[in-house]
């Protein structure tokens, strides 16, 4: 059967009509002009067309904490974000740091078949900052890992640091920095500020953020590898990466949609909810995260999409667990953030969230031109829609959605993935 998308918006521009038979777009022509008596007809009038959105950043918790999440509900959650393909970070149980571990999480995402699910590997044995996983072994493996991250921790040990990305060069791979000083950050509980006294929370400055930041750019250019920088947090980082690319350091960035929107003064509530590694920050580096991303200083955006079962984050604030959940959100904060407030237009949010994302994961099949002959990977809008969000009213096994309760504007009301609605009209298709 054949699917007809009928006068859609391709990325804001153009009123295009979209015949996809199985997996490929086999035309695409202007609106209204398609006739097909075969297919299966979807009027799209009014509603954006965007490629599959690519996440560079997910925690899918399989294996090993599948109370919290699991490949196929983490996989559903992308599906109602729009996504079409996510990369799972390897702070599993095991860690992902060997061949077989991340050979397990592809199939997995293979088996579940909603998303492409892209492993990262770790960077080090056991995320534990002493000796380097298997990185080739990952890379060779069948799920082709290009993107090694410790994240949850920092590679701080600069000589391991050097080494990784030494290593990394023989297969074109990527170090994602999850950038966290562990001596300026001990104990830290959010971002240090006049109101972290106030509120009695240990701070955690945005220096230990930036001095690493700046470290990994400066030992990237000295040996001229790869290096991504994941969820970056502050105005001071921005102020590098904007110096690095200058200087055409080979140095790609993401922001959260979190820290695109939400400021340190939430933590005022005590409610963990709001507590995330790195911390929300203030009005200063929202606002300077938000130029930067309207002009590419920062790449992309990604999820950092953090499942936590409800005990651990209900507990009082030190206790409770770092991370929000955000695969469902993600596309609706980005547009409230940065499409209402005409900093970006919807061919810019495609870039953000699917074409840079799927480059720097060198996806072969995500982040393309929406033409002839391509993939169908898209992701539907309704950009006149504003909706207030229900943490419980989701894909995911956990609920510590930061944007319960608040409206946000535009929502994902189709996926499709491989020539298969993977979510119609705001369902999933399992
Ligand atoms: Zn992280």
């Amino acid at each position: 059967m054949s699917i007809l998308l009928k006068n859609g918006s391709l990325k804001g521009e153009k009123n295009v009509d979209i015949l996809i038979e199985k997996d490929l777009i086999v035309k695409v022509a202007p609106g209204n002009s398609i006739k097909d008596d075969k297919a299966e007809v979807f009027d799209l009038t009014g509603l954006i067309v965007l490629p599959g959105l690519v996440d560079l950043h997910t925690h899918l918790r399989e294996p090993g904490r599948e109370d919290a999440e699991t490949v196929a509900t983490g996989s559903a959650a992308a599906a109602r974000g729009g996504f079409t393909a996510v990369h799972a970070m390897a702070n599993t149980l095991p860690v992902a740091d060997t061949a077989g571990v991340v050979e397990q999480v592809w199939n997995l995402g293979r088996k579940v078949g909603l998303v492409d699910v892209y492993p990262i590997g770790a960077v080090t044995v056991g995320l534990k900052g002493e000796n380097l996983a298997e990185l080739s072994a990952m890379a060779e493996s069948n799920a082709r890992v290009r993107i090694f991250s410790d994240d949850g921790f920092c590679v701080s040990d600069s000589i391991l640091m050097r080494r990784a990305l030494e290593y990394v060069k023989a297969f074109d791979g990527v170090i994602a920095q999850h950038a966290q000083d562990p001596r300026l950050t001990q104990n830290a509980q959010m971002n240090e500020s006049e109101l972290s006294g106030k509120l009695g929370l240990t701070g955690w400055p945005a220096v230990a953020e930036e001095a690493i930041v700046a470290r990994d750019v400066l030992l990237t250019e000295h040996v001229k590898s790869k290096l991504h920088i994941c969820h970056a947090s502050t105005a001071g980082t921005v102020e590098i990466l904007r110096w690095a690319k200058e200087k055409k350091v080979n140095v790609t960035a993401e922001v959260t949609p979190h820290h695109l929107f939400l400021s340190e003064v939430h933590c005022q509530s005590y409610d963990a909810k709001f507590k995330v590694n790195p911390p929300l920050r203030t009005d200063k580096d929202i606002q300077e995260l938000r130029k930067a991303l309207a002009q590419g200083v920062i790449d992309v955006v990604a999820t950092d999409h953090a499942p936590h079962p409800t005990e651990d984050k209900e507990g009082e604030w030190s206790s409770s667990s770092f991370g929000m959940t955000g695969l469902e959100t993600a596309l609706s904060v980005v547009a409230t953030a940065m499409v209402e407030t005409k900093l970006m237009s919807w061919s810019d949010v495609a870039r953000v969230m699917s074409e840079k994302p799927a480059e720097i994961g060198q996806l072969s099949d995500h982040g393309r031109p929406i033409a002839e002959n391509e993939l169908a990977n898209l992701c539907i809008v309704d950009p006149k829609v504003s909706w207030k969000v229900d943490a419980h009213d989701t894909q995911s096994l956990s609920s510590n959605n930061p944007f319960h309760d608040m409206t946000l504007k535009s929502k994902v009301v189709h996926t499709i993935f491989r020539g298969k609605f993977t979510m119609k009209s705001g369902q999933v298709q399992k």
